[in-house]
């Protein structure tokens, strides 16, 4: 027993060590957990602002491309001119002018938005060209290995309207260049915020501002969502968590995104938190199960050696009467016993025997009846004062044989309970048995009845050695013998409570314990007391 106990109970330690420590490890690794969570929220955000960034690249170089192909002198009236630039460019207002210059000197500007188009603009633009000569030839270079790239050029004079440029090529006449001057904050209005609203899909608020001041342009945040507090230049919401980036081709603007509501720290606690709620429901789950598992198993195991020690026990039970009986016939048989007398003591001690014997065998048969279900029960009007009085009276000289003081304490007007007469003197006779085997000096048993609100009960007390609490519960298990004291030099089966309850179980009664080590036990019968005769 012991050993089988203590492998099972090696290996559920180390069954109980693996979540502990898996929630250890798990704890250890929360923080940086957290921290690959806030860097993967950010570099989806980072991403998000580079689609964004492609997306104006994008429509930036559609334009410049479509331009590329137009002749750089107007074949005819510059209003005819005019149009057509504005028909390539999807009637964009956004673009203000277009500029070309061939850079050896000739240049031409066409106003996109009225007829004229400033001689003072193009001369500034031309001064511009020619001191931005190396950025030009830095464009051109990269043209000539293949990259189209457009750059934008610091220009004041038209506000926010800003030329972008990019590299001309003409057949035989080398490279050029083209300018489109773009009202950015338009741009940013009319060809960007759709998009930008179509990426934040309400999760995100993507904001476009102006670098140094960090007014707003435009926000994919709804009014109410954007809380006033925290906010810089009356902007939108500036949150901890706020990513910038600035646009790679419209200069002195930014891009700035956040989640919408909550902050990726809160995302990131909630998941956190989240998690380890779970985590300690699983160890709180996994812990009750395997508690659950090692007491079966414990029990299991205890009840496998208790039957193979219920064998030990009733054979050598059955032993003692049985060599009684045989030794005591024979001495009659040989004519041994020669008077009366000593014949009579003879029969009797053959008689008590076998009546102890028969009551071992019955126990047994009754036992394995109940356990199988197949014991017929005869529910009768029993009155369970007569019942004890006619027990008690078979076995008062057995228990005056064996020196205990005996009382009997009926309750008056106990009216009768529905019972087997059978299994119940059974039942109470089991009692009455241990209370005799588990005594030791104090050799005192009293019997009584009674009722209380929803009960009539029969109670069989004595003054032994009692039972300690741990084992209130287990007693009534079969083969169950409490491991106190002396027990083990008393005889029994362990089998004698558990068919008490079972008996108890068939009547929709109980048996309960009352009992202290040392100072005697109370075991009581309680039959219900039916609704209608409550009332
Ligand atoms: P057993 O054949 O061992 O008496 P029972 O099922 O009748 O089997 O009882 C189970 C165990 O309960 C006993 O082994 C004993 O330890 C304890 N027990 C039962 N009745 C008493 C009692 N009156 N006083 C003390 N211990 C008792």
């Amino acid at each position: 027993m012991q050993n089988p106990l203590r492998k099972i109970t090696g290996v559920f330690i180390f069954i109980a060590i693996l979540p502990i420590v898996f929630v250890i490890y798990e704890l250890g690794i929360l923080n940086k957990n957290e921290e690959i969570v806030r860097e993967t929220y950010q570099n989806q955000l980072d991403a998000i602002l580079y689609s964004v960034n492609q997306y104006s690249d994008d429509i930036i170089s559609s334009w410049a491309n479509r331009i590329r192909m137009e002749p750089q002198v107007p074949p005819d009236s510059s209003t005819r001119y005019r149009s057509r630039l504005r028909e390539i460019l999807n009637q964009t207002d956004v673009v203000r002018f277009v500029y070309f210059s061939d850079l050896r000197g000739n240049s031409e500007l066409h106003s996109l938005t009225d007829d004229e188009s400033p001689a003072e603009l193009k001369a500034a633009m031309d001064a511009v060209v020619e001191k931005e000569k190396e950025r030009i030839l830095k464009l051109i270079e990269y043209e000539e290995a293949g990259f189209r790239k457009m750059d934008a050029i610091d220009f004041t004079i038209t506000g926010n309207t800003i030329p972008i440029i990019f590299v001309q090529r003409k057949t035989g006449q080398g490279f050029g260049i083209g300018a489109m001057f773009i009202d950015l904050p338009e741009f940013i209005r009319q060809n960007l915020a759709p998009k930008m609203q179509a990426i934040s899909g309400g999760k995100f608020v993507i904001s476009a501002l102006r670098t140094g001041t960090d007014s707003l342009v435009y926000t994919t945040a709804t009014p109410d969502l954007s809380p006033t507090s925290g906010t810089r230049g009356n902007v939108q919401p500036y949150k901890s968590d706020t990513q910038r980036k600035d646009f790679w081709i419209l200069p002195g603007y930014y891009l700035a995104i956040s989640l919408q509501g909550a902050t990726v720290d809160d995302l990131v606690k909630t998941r956190t938190t989240t998690s380890l709620v779970i985590l300690v429901l699983l160890v709180v789950v996994l812990s009750a199960g395997i508690i659950f598992l090692y007491r079966n198993i414990r029990r299991e195991i205890y009840l496998s050696q208790a039957k193979s020690e219920f064998v030990s026990n009733v054979s050598h039970e059955i032993r003692t009467p049985l060599s009684l009986i045989g030794m005591f016939a024979e001495t009659l048989e040989s004519g041994r016993a020669t008077t009366e007398e000593k014949k009579k003591e003879y029969y009797s001690i053959i008689h008590k025997e076998t009546v102890r014997l028969s009551r071992i065998v019955n126990r047994i048969l009754n036992f394995s009846q109940l356990e199988a279900n197949r014991k017929q029960f005869r529910f009768v009007p029993l009155q369970l004062n007569d019942l004890c009085r006619e027990i008690l009276e078979t076995y008062f000289s057995h228990l005056k044989e064996k020196g205990f003081d005996f009382e009997f304490e009926p309750a008056t007007n106990l009216g009768a309970i529905q019972g087997d007469r059978e299994a119940i003197s059974e039942a109470i006779i089991n009692l009455l048995d241990n209370a005799m085997k588990y005594s030791a000096e104090s050799k005192r048993i009293i019997v009584s009845t009674g009722r209380d609100l929803d009960f009539r009960y029969v109670e069989v007390k004595d003054e032994g050695i009692g039972i300690a609490k741990k084992h209130h519960q287990e007693i009534f298990e079969q083969f169950y013998r409490a491991p106190s004291g002396d027990v083990h030099t008393t005889k029994g089966s362990g089998l004698g409570l558990a068919l008490v309850k079972k008996i108890m179980d068939a009547h929709h009664g109980q048996v309960t314990v009352d009992s202290t080590p040392g100072k005697g036990s109370a075991f009581r019968l309680k039959f219900p007391i039916q609704k209608n005769e409550k009332s």
